[in-house]
């Protein structure tokens, strides 16, 4: 799948996830959640790292599944975020880490 298409699926599934829930989907709200998603991948890297509590400790297959979960939505959000911006993120990202 092409990055404009996963972009694509990306923002119409947050679109009806707004619609859903009633949540204005705007660019306060994809921010917060932005940061609300970053501080899970935390609590996952702790986990999977055990530096959590140890009854929140899991197995490491399980864990790892569960950073990339995280690192999923932080990346979903940074999508949203991108294209309530108006920032072509693909073209962005090419600029910022691969012309340098
Ligand atoms: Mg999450």
């Amino acid at each position: 799948m092409e990055f404009k298409e996963i972009e694509k699926k990306v923002v119409e599934n947050a679109l009806s996830y707004g619609k859903k829930y009633n949540i204005d989907i705007d660019e306060d709200f994809a921010l917060l959640k932005l940061y609300e998603e970053v501080g899970e991948l935390s609590q996952a890297v702790l986990i999977h790292r055990k530096k959590s509590r140890p009854e929140k400790h899991i197995a490491e297959e399980k864990s790892k599944e569960e950073l990339g979960k995280e690192l999923a939505d932080v990346l979903g959000l940074v999508i949203v975020n991108a294209y309530l911006m108006g920032i072509d993120l693909e073209k962005s990202l090419i600029q910022k880490w691969i012309n340098r």
